[in-house]
């Protein structure tokens, strides 16, 4: 084995190890440094001082046990073919269980009489004796006895957490911990009162105690929270410096025309962020604004006025929508709203008006061409459209501002893609009804300024919210349909939500989140779906009233068609999927039936509420569950139906889903580099690294004078992050 004089952090595992572990550990966990498997930290540590003895076991307990292997067979199954490994093992008091393994050929060979493991699982009884069936199994060394705690690493199929462990022991006893570089600057540390990087490393692998493991882990989220913040700040940085078109506001343009014609006063809301954004606007460097504005907060007016102030410095505005229906209707609303202030080119435009071009992937092609044309030639002032608009290579005169409606269908990269069109980036301006916790907008969109627009336009209704549990209530679900057309008679119109589509389109329309109640999910029907659901409403409950179908698979001018009827009032349901969900404006809507309720996420739920109760009639919306009180599915039911602000949701919300998926868009390289670091339990410390990251990075811009820093960010984010903006400085 060749002799290394120093280990350190940027050692590679090769040649350090044996060559197969250091070979299994890239191919499995693409760790190849020391300092990539010393940052693989623990998931859990096992507690000697609590392990439990067989003697106390109950049935139904989930348990673990420190045990020794006395006898291990291999049975053949009675029943079925194939067969079972079945083994008895020993505690230290001598108390004996008996474990069955499904996978004899994978299991015998580790579990053989004499061996001592670690075994877990749930205490269930066969033929009148406690057993486990299929436990896990930890293989113990004898070395690992005297350790107070074991630790349990992720691992794959491929490597144990065994491996793992003998691996991280091998280097910890190489490297001189007390020599380790460490990113975080020391005033950092001093101030925050965090240990240092080498002893953290030491304590997270081989605690002595639980303190121990906090204060190691303390430290270590540090790390992950001054790299997202830091990569921001430096992704802030590189895109503030870059030239942009200024746009400031003409008090004799199409925009004060605009305002003036206004047939309502703006909200405050719409107001105060209306004059950020036209401050934004004014300067030679991009704007990069996220606007939060719950559901019917009126974001549309304000990012018409904010591409009126662009059009009338010249430049060129586009807004984006997530689908095409809601493309589609922000142009037509756009025209409603702007009038003859809209129609250049045409009969009784006023004198300074603009045109508006509708831009989608199913466009014919004279229209396309048409549109295209528009946008090439600056005719038209405004460009609304859909991802099509990127994808296709538009060009545009001249870019000013990108407004991306309903961000969180849109990823970065797809922000990154309009942004980098042109010497100058246009403005970008982003719109979400999702109210962002404020740990979420401070990293997955940290590199947005944030304006949160307050406050529901005046005459909007109150919607209310109730769950019809026909688990416990079946007779409730005729009062539903009998409260539709109460709505429908009153001259309203209703929506009916179903989580699938239906035929031929079953697999892709699954809802976003799995169900929590796992156990009674396996024998739960398929969900609702709308081609089944229309045509029994249809000659059923809901006989005699015009009903309209609406789900993504149909063709783009039908679903345009059918969304138009509805808008102009000659439908009076809607059954729909959830492409209602964004943006959809009819204020005539007053009822929402959702069906299959507990099979859609928190927010989206929320979110699909606000499509009623938009004009001046009180909304209703009926959440139809068949789940059973006591559920996970019904709590999140019942908190969706006591509240309508949207950040309590968001948060409940974001309690409810696995945090990986939000931070999973901060980062796209391979190998996470986020562990430690929880948006929700982190808050405070993700606020005090963001403030020390701007700080670094204004007195040191691209941190050249602070390499290990720069390292910390690679680390953190992906490498295709890493190229997109961190070698760029
Ligand atoms: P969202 O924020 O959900 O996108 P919209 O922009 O679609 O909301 O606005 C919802 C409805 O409220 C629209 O019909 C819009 O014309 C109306 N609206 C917007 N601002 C005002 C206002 N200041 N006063 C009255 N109605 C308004
Ligand atoms: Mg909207």
């Amino acid at each position: 084995m060749p002799r290394f004089d120093r280990v350190d952090l940027d050692t590679p595992l090769k040649g350090l190890l044996g060559g197969t572990a250091a070979q299994l550990l890239e191919k499995e966990l693409n760790i190849r440094t020391v300092g990539e498997l010393l940052r693989h930290y623990p998931r859990r540590y096992v507690d000697r001082g609590r392990l439990t003895d067989i003697a106390g076991f109950e049935i139904g307990e989930h348990v673990t046990v420190v045990a020794q292997v006395v006898r291990a067979e291999e049975r053949r199954m009675k029943t079925r073919a194939g067969s079972l490994l079945q083994v008895v093992v020993r505690d230290e008091k001598g108390a004996t269980l008996n474990c069955t393994f499904f996978h004899p050929r994978k299991v015998a060979p580790f579990v053989r009489p004499g061996v001592r493991a670690m075994f877990s699982g749930k205490v269930g009884v066969f033929r009148n004796q406690l057993q486990l069936t299929h436990p896990t199994f930890e293989l113990i060394d004898e070395e690992d006895e005297i350790r107070p705690f074991v630790s349990v690493y992720p691992a794959t199929a491929g490597i144990t957490s065994q491996q793992i462990w003998r691996c991280v022991r091998q280097v910890l006893d190489m490297i001189d911990l007390d020599d380790v570089a460490d990113p975080l600057p020391e005033e950092l540390r001093r101030r925050e009162g965090l240990a240092g990087l080498g002893r953290a490393l030491r304590r997270i692998h081989l605690p002595d105690t639980e303190a121990d493991q906090h204060a190691a882990r303390a430290r270590l989220v540090w790390d992950e929270a001054m790299g997202v913040q830091l990569a921001l700040a430096l992704r802030r940085e590189a895109t503030a410096q870059r030239p942009a078109p200024a746009c400031p506001p003409r008090p004799d343009g199409i925009a004060a025309a605009f305002d003036a014609a206004l047939p309502f006063e703006l909200t405050e809301g719409q107001i105060q962020v209306g004059q950020e954004i036209a401050a934004d606007l004014a300067r030679e460097h991009p704007m990069n604004r996220l606007v939060q504005g719950d559901v019917g907060a009126g974001k549309t007016i304000v990012a018409l006025r904010a591409m009126l102030q662009v059009v009338d410095a010249g430049k060129q505005a586009v807004l984006l929508a997530p689908t095409e229906v809601l493309a589609a209707q922000h142009a037509r609303s756009l025209r409603t709203m702007l009038g003859p202030l809209g129609q250049a080119g045409e009969l009784g435009a006023a004198e300074n008006a603009t045109k508006i071009a509708l831009l989608t992937g199913s466009l014919g092609a004279k229209a396309k061409r048409e549109a295209l044309l528009d946008a090439q030639s600056g005719a038209a002032g405004i460009v609304v459209g859909t991802h099509a608009l990127i994808e296709d290579r538009v060009k545009f005169a001249d870019l000013g501002l990108v407004v991306v409606d309903e961000q969180h269908r849109f990823g970065v990269e797809q922000r990154d893609a309009l942004r980098s069109r042109g010497e100058l980036a246009p403005h970008m301006l982003v719109m979400t009804a999702t109210p962002i916790p404020r740990t979420v907008a401070m990293t997955v969109y940290g590199d947005l300024a944030v304006s949160a627009l307050h406050g529901l336009p005046g005459g909007r209704s109150p919607i209310s919210t109730t769950v019809v549990p026909l688990a416990e209530k079946p007779a409730w679900f005729d009062r539903v349909w009998a409260r539709v057309r109460e709505e429908v008679e009153a001259g309203h119109q209703a929506y009916v939500v179903c989580p699938r589509v239906g035929e031929f389109a079953a697999e892709e329309d699954e809802p976003d989140e799995p169900l929590e109640d796992d156990e009674t999910e396996e024998r739960r029907r398929p969900p609702l779906a709308v081609l089944d659901v229309g045509p029994k409403l249809a000659e059923g409950p809901l006989q005699g009233l015009r009903l309209g179908i609406l789900h993504g698979k149909l063709p783009p001018d039908e679903k345009d068609a059918v969304m138009r009827a509805f808008e102009r009032g000659e439908l009076d349901v809607l059954v729909a999927t959830t492409v209602i969900e964004v943006g959809v404006d009819v204020p005539n809507a007053t009822a929402m039936v959702i069906l299959d309720a507990d099979r859609f996420g928190l927010s989206q739920l929320h979110q699909l509420r606000g499509r009623v109760g938009r004009g001046s009639a009180p909304g209703v919306c009926l959440l139809i569950t068949d789940m059973p009180a006591g559920t996970t599915a019904r709590e999140r039911l019942d908190a969706v139906a006591s509240t309508t602000d949207g950040f309590e949701l968001a948060r409940l919300d974001l309690e409810l889903r696995r945090e990986g998926d939000v931070l999973g868009s901060v980062q796209s390289g391979r190998r996470s580099g986020l562990r430690l670091l929880s948006l929700l339990h982190h808050e405070e410390i993700i606020v005090k690294a963001q403030q020390y990251a701007m700080d670094l990075v204004a007195q040191d811009p691209g941190l050249r004078q602070h390499p290990r820093l720069r390292a910390l960010v690679a680390e953190t984010i992906g490498d295709e992050e890493r190229a997109a903006y961190l070698d760029k400085v």
